[in-house]
């Protein structure tokens, strides 16, 4: 649960952190943000902040704004129906991300949010810079984190079913719910 002033302050400096990536967004978008804590109600250690551009029955195109060293927790996009999943690419625009897919264990800069090995379990870190793209095949299980700074990055995929997403974390809720 998020409080309405944490979710409009966020959304301000997501917005800003955006504007400042070089990405033009218009007011109307700006509005759109969704500020997600994942129900773990802890949004600056763990959660995001996306905005969708657009989301088709095929294709979906967001950008996705962390703060320093937030945490999204570690998800996978299963297979819905005939689809087999979200195929996603992530392509970093500014600021440090760290990557983490299933791999020999490297983690060297990031860290596991404390108390939370269990819902962690993919520890193949990759560092990406402005420029850095990773393409993600549907099903595998990852989780990001941002650098010191921030991290704005691209997350190009085929269709996005959020709700439907599978999370690691089992205290994990997609839909974000907002108190006075
Ligand atoms: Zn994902």
């Amino acid at each position: 649960m998020l409080k309405k002033k944490e979710v409009v302050k966020a959304k301000c400096k997501a917005e800003e952190m955006i504007r400042k990536a070089g990405i033009k967004i218009i007011p109307k978008e700006a509005e759109k943000i969704d500020v997600a804590d994942f129900g773990l109600s802890n949004l600056n250690k763990e959660g995001a902040q996306i905005l969708t551009f657009f989301n088709t029955e095929r294709v979906s195109a967001k950008v996705i704004a962390m703060f320093s060293y937030q945490t999204m927790p570690e998800h996978w996009h299963p297979s819905v129906k005939d689809d087999p999943g979200k195929e996603e690419t992530i392509r970093v625009i500014d600021g440090t991300l760290y990557m983490y897919i299933p791999g020999e264990d490297n983690m060297q800069y990031g860290f596991i949010p404390e108390g939370k090995d269990d819902c962690y379990t993919v520890r193949h870190e990759l560092v990406m810079k402005s420029g850095d793209q990773v393409t993600l095949e549907p099903g595998t299980k990852h989780w990001f984190q941002a650098g010191e700074e921030v991290a704005i990055f691209y997350s190009m995929s085929t269709c996005a079913r959020d709700l439907l997403d599978g999370f690691t974390d089992p205290d994990v809720v997609r839909k974000t719910e907002i108190a006075e």
